[in-house]
């Protein structure tokens, strides 16, 4: 029997219960015998993960849901190996996800980088509960609230479960948010709408999808916000910027017949 050790009242996070860096975070969240997973990692870890919660006495037959938090292979490739070990279990994600996952889309779930050589395998991976925005998953006598948080990529989710907000990757400790990537269907206007929403709402704490949890601190995430509002603007997020006004500045000076050499910056 291991000792649990929850991070908060009936969650329990597995790199902290084991006190060292699997992967992302995976939350286990429980009420009496049941529980449910969010997120798993890679498959590489599965086995020992669920070993840990075996001996944390945690029945694998009570597993209710194993809940993506969103389809990138470095949170969900572990859940065809887990869907083995924990048959009960019923894959819970966005549709969006479920569909990228029915089509093995290689690219959008980030198990294909072909620019950068990264290749890894996608193994079959069903979604068979899809949830949107104000949907409930109940584990027990506990209620999941599902957020729809798109931006990272469209199906993105995040979970409120009291004063808890399981964040995904909108969000992490060091005012860093998921990647911005055309490829992945990223959308800063969508992002900054996520996280808008979630500085403003009354949730005390953020459990994010990589690195350690944090307490929602306001200036902080508007610090985040006004970086993506500037990127909104910005060459250097391509076609996930809205405008580029260096453009339009440009095309004014031109029609104006001025010289580039007289502006100063
Ligand atoms: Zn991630």
């Amino acid at each position: 029997m291991l000792e649990r050790l929850e991070l908060f009242p009936q969650v329990i996070e597995i790199n902290h219960q084991a006190r060292r860096r699997f992967g992302c975070s995976v939350y286990l969240v429980f009420h009496k015998s049941d529980w449910l997973l969010i997120d798993i990692g890679y498959e590489d870890t599965v086995d020992e993960i669920i070993e840990m919660i075996r001996q944390m006495d945690f029945p694998l037959g009570n597993c209710r849901y194993l809940v993506a938090s969103h389809a990138d292979v470095d949170h969900i490739q572990g859940f065809h190996r887990a869907k083995q070990l924990l048959p009960n279990a019923q894959v819970v994600g966005h549709p969006e996800a479920a569909q990228l996952l029915k089509d093995n889309d290689r690219l959008m779930t980030y198990a294909e980088i072909p620019a950068q050589n990264i290749s890894i395998d996608l193994p079959e991976i069903i979604i068979e509960k899809k949830v949107k925005e104000g949907d409930v998953l109940e584990i027990g006598e506990l209620k999941l609230e599902v957020w729809h948080t798109p931006g990272h990529t469209h199906g993105q989710l995040a979970f409120r479960l009291g004063d808890l907000l399981f964040s995904g990757d909108n969000l992490f400790r060091d005012g860093c948010v998921g990647n911005i990537d055309a490829h992945h269907g990223s959308n800063i206007p969508d992002f900054i709408r996520s996280l808008t929403r979630i500085r403003d709402s009354d949730v005390a704490w953020l459990l994010p999808s990589h690195g350690p949890v944090f307490r929602k601190d306001k200036e902080m995430i508007q610090k985040t916000i006004d970086r993506l509002t500037g990127y909104q603007h910005m060459a250097d997020f391509g076609t996930c910027a809205v405008d580029w006004p260096l453009l339009d500045d440009w095309e004014d000076e031109l029609v104006a017949g001025i010289d580039p050499k007289s502006v100063t910056i």
